[in-house]
């Protein structure tokens, strides 16, 4: 779906739906099976005289928890505000304001806007909570050390680890 963002902005336009994480194919790589959903809600605004999209996501994707590597879904649920810049002195004025911005376009492609969100906000190393995480969980065999674990064991046990060198 695609919106002409300048004009979107300035009539205060509202779009929301929930878009299928499988189709996203930047996530590809990062998403583990399927059944993710992307919910969203776009407005458009004038803020202090500059044209923004204010972009709300909410959902859950399934992950892979970087403890234990078993199966676990991602929820999140976090709003950013976009400036639409015409050109690249606005883009540079919105980097000195620290404020994100995309380039205003007759067909800006909604979906796109919404996997960028979500690629900028993507967990680091998603894991378990404590309770949900446990040795041997999915289908790690009996016994796997997983990496993580493993180096958590080996600093509890040495004190500090070394700089790291690799
Ligand atoms: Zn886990």
């Amino acid at each position: 779906m695609v919106i002409d963002s300048l004009a979107f902005a300035a009539s205060g336009g509202t779009r929301s739906g929930t878009l299928p994480a499988g189709r996203m194919q930047r996530l590809s790589d990062l998403i583990a099976g399927g059944g993710g959903e992307v919910g969203y809600e776009l407005h458009g605004a004038v803020r202090e005289g500059r044209p923004v999209l204010e972009l709300k996501l909410a959902g859950s994707v399934p992950v892979t928890c970087q403890r234990c590597l078993g199966p676990m879904r991602w929820e999140f649920e976090f709003a950013n505000r976009v400036r639409l810049a015409r050109s690249e002195a606005e883009f540079d004025l919105a980097d000195a304001e620290g404020e994100d911005a995309v380039e205003a376009s007759e067909s800006l492609d909604v979906d796109a806007l919404v996997e960028d969100e979500l690629l900028l906000n993507w967990p680091i190393a998603p894991r378990h909570d404590d309770a949900g995480c446990k040795e041997g969980n999915g289908a790690q065999g009996a016994g796997t050390r997983q990496p993580f674990a493993a180096l958590r064991e080996l600093a509890s046990r040495a004190g500090p680890p070394r700089s790291a060198t690799d």
